[in-house]
């Protein structure tokens, strides 16, 4: 018998339903043009359907995502279906295949449900000149085609508990099933791989989102905001970028210290894209 309070799964499970209760972020887009082919990787089969002129690091990088370019901007779709087992796919869904039965510290109550998110950003991403708060929702999709929240929990939320929700790979979902990342996820990122910088998605003004290290193999630090200027680091990106931001202050609502590589933070440095989702 674990020797803690019998009330404590009521009020972590009462945390994890409030939390994550966002539906999407913001702004609509005129065409939704989410179809059957955009790549269904939930079988643990990964395929990606990107047209050849999309610009090569999104190309050379992103799975499980359908993306073209629509003008000046490029399309990404994407359903957020982990590309692995989950104890989010839940036991008794039409995704019970994919359900891992070890289960988080406190898991929270919800379970994976294929999405149509359609996220329309600049293929030129430019630095606005005022930042522009990031936002609860969508504000980014990783590399293996899951979409990417703040460094926020719902308020009053602490994200610092919610990293006892995240299944084995690092991630959760939603109340409607949104399985997203907050920060450097296991699934998507390993400090020891990262020598000179690993790229983990883009965000939703069109900037990439690189891990841990800048390029010269050093820890990013940040308060607020984890904006790298170009100049610092054009050796991964002729574009500005982002990092995740090796963060280690933060602590439990119950004192414990936990690190929390965040992806986004408060603020977003270029002109938000749009982002819809069901
Ligand atoms: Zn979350």
């Amino acid at each position: 018998m674990k020797s803690i309070s019998p009330w404590l799964p009521v009020i972590l499970l009462t945390i994890g339903v409030i939390s994550c209760s966002v539906a999407s972020t913001s702004t609509t887009s005129s065409t939704t043009t989410f179809g059957t082919d955009v790549p269904d990787c939930s079988s643990g089969t990964i395929t990606t359907n990107i047209d050849s002129n999309v610009p090569a690091w999104v190309q050379n990088n992103f799975t499980c995502v359908r993306a073209f370019m629509s003008g000046t901007n490029i399309v990404i779709e994407t359903r957020s279906l982990p590309p692995y087992t989950s104890y989010y796919y839940g036991a008794s869904t039409s995704y019970a295949a994919r359900h891992d039965t070890t289960a988080p510290t406190t898991p929270n109550p919800n379970v994976i449900a294929t999405q149509t998110v359609v996220m329309t950003v600049p293929s030129s991403p430019a630095v606005a000149t005022s930042q522009v708060s990031s936002g609860l929702g969508i504000v980014g999709i990783a590399v293996n085609g899951v979409v990417l929240f703040n460094d926020s929990a719902n308020p009053p939320d602490n994200i610092a508990d919610e990293l006892a929700t995240m299944d084995s790979h690092g991630g959760h979902p939603t109340l409607g099933g949104i399985y997203h990342y907050h920060n450097a996820a296991s699934a998507i990122y390993t400090l020891s791989n990262d020598t000179n910088g690993v790229l983990l998605g883009i965000a939703l003004d069109g900037f990439p989102i690189y891990g841990k290290k800048n390029s010269s193999g050093t820890l990013v630090f940040a308060s607020g905001n984890n904006w790298v200027a170009a100049n610092g680091d054009t050796a991964l990106t002729t574009y500005p970028h982002y990092h995740a931001v090796y963060n280690n202050y933060l602590t439990t609502s119950s004192g414990t210290s936990v690190e929390l590589a965040y992806l986004i933070g408060d603020y977003m440095a270029g002109t938000k894209g749009t982002v819809t989702s069901n």
